[in-house]
């Protein structure tokens, strides 16, 4: 395969050893709970987006399940695991409300090409069906088929709606008995208190930014420089690493530079015109990701000061020093909360255009 090739599949245990090695605080923990026979029925995994909770969730399965009675990820069942394929491991992603029986083949089957691909159902809104979760309580009413544990991963399970949030709580309040309930999210406050209060919560840090760069090295073949280049950018995100190497993505980033730099210009007339015409040619998942890197890039220039030099650099040849004088004079912290906001209001189903030039010409607000 050629180096430059992207969709190149990852050795997913080989990558979920190395986020555990990175998030060693909790994995030291998880670690101890599963030789000693004490690991929770139900945990939840939490924490910022890209800091390799799924990853994490995955080689979890893989652990409570292996073979191999020195715990080495090379046995039969390991194996089955890294393909996504292990009968006894149950993954459940998000997916568009009309179809889940063909759409959860299709999802898992993108999976197995590349973990980090994301976008099947393009701008579809994607939830979690109480369908998909009486399928789980059927299934593992039955003993586990090979494994010695049945393992249930539920992706983003704050897409999850009301109804099957409490399908699966029946499932929490009576686990059978050799189940493990693994539920991954960035946004654990969209989920039911009585869910929350039944899950041992494991909180994942941001990534170290040498650890971004060693995953892209390794799994993009990338030199080390550039890897060292995109880890700075990613921030502590793996998945924001991975995405920096798509062009599409980078299309996106390059908006978030221009749009934010006309706010820090006070343009109001040019991000009228820019909002329109983003509202026209992004989807809505895209419209997201354009909100998540303004809100990044303005982290950024908030603590300018405290970069390491390195960062620094990168930061000052994005926007040049005259605006990043001027965002030193803004309340960014004021900023973030109306980003945040719009954020929030994507989720639902707001009017994107109208809400992204509102949120634009407030953020200028401060400049006419
Ligand atoms: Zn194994």
């Amino acid at each position: 395969m050629p180096k430059s090739n992207r969709s190149l599949a990852i050795d997913i245990l080989a990558a979920s050893q190395m986020i555990e090695e990175a998030q060693n605080r909790v994995f030291s923990l998880i670690g101890r709970m599963i030789s000693s026979g004490t690991l929770p029925p139900s945990l939840l995994f939490t924490g910022p987006e890209g800091s390799g909770k799924e990853l994490a969730a995955v080689g979890l399965a893989a652990k409570v399940n292996c073979i191999d009675p020195g715990g080495s990820a090379d046995c039969s069942a390991c194996a089955k695991v890294r393909r996504l394929e292990h009968p006894d491991v149950h993954l459940i992603y998000p997916v568009p409300y009309s179809d889940p029986d063909k759409s959860m083949p299709i999802v898992i089957e993108s999976r197995r090409e590349n973990f980090f691909n994301c976008g099947e159902f393009g701008n579809k809104a994607r939830s979690i069906g109480i369908g998909s979760i009486r399928r789980i309580i059927e299934t593992l009413s039955k003993q586990p088929y090979e494994g010695k544990r049945a393992v249930v991963i539920l992706f983003e399970a704050h897409l999850a709606t009301v109804e099957a949030q409490n399908a699966f709580l029946k499932l929490l309040e009576e686990p059978p008995p050799s189940a493990v309930l693994v539920l991954v999210t960035g946004f654990s406050d969209r989920l039911l208190p009585t869910i929350l209060s039944r899950c041992q919560a494991i909180r994942f840090d941001p990534l170290p930014a040498g650890m971004v760069a060693g995953f892209l090295e390794r799994f993009n073949s990338l030199e080390r420089k550039e890897a060292r280049r995109l880890a700075l950018l990613a921030g502590g995100n793996v998945r924001r690493g991975m995405r920096l190497l798509d062009a599409r993505f980078c299309e996106i980033r390059d908006d978030a530079v221009s749009l934010l730099g006309l706010v820090l210009d006070g343009k109001v007339k040019e991000l009228v015109g820019e909002s329109e015409a983003i509202a026209g040619r992004y989807t809505r998942d895209e419209v997201g990701e354009l909100i998540e890197e303004t809100t990044i890039l303005l982290r950024d220039l908030m603590r300018v000061e405290d970069l390491s030099g390195e960062e620094r650099k990168l930061i000052e040849k994005v926007f040049g020093a005259k605006r990043i004088s001027a965002a030193a004079g803004r309340d960014i912290a004021a900023d973030l909360r109306k980003i945040g906001r719009l954020g929030r209001a994507l989720r639902r189903n707001v009017d994107i255009e109208l809400t992204l030039s509102q949120l634009l010409l407030d953020l200028a607000g401060k400049w006419y």
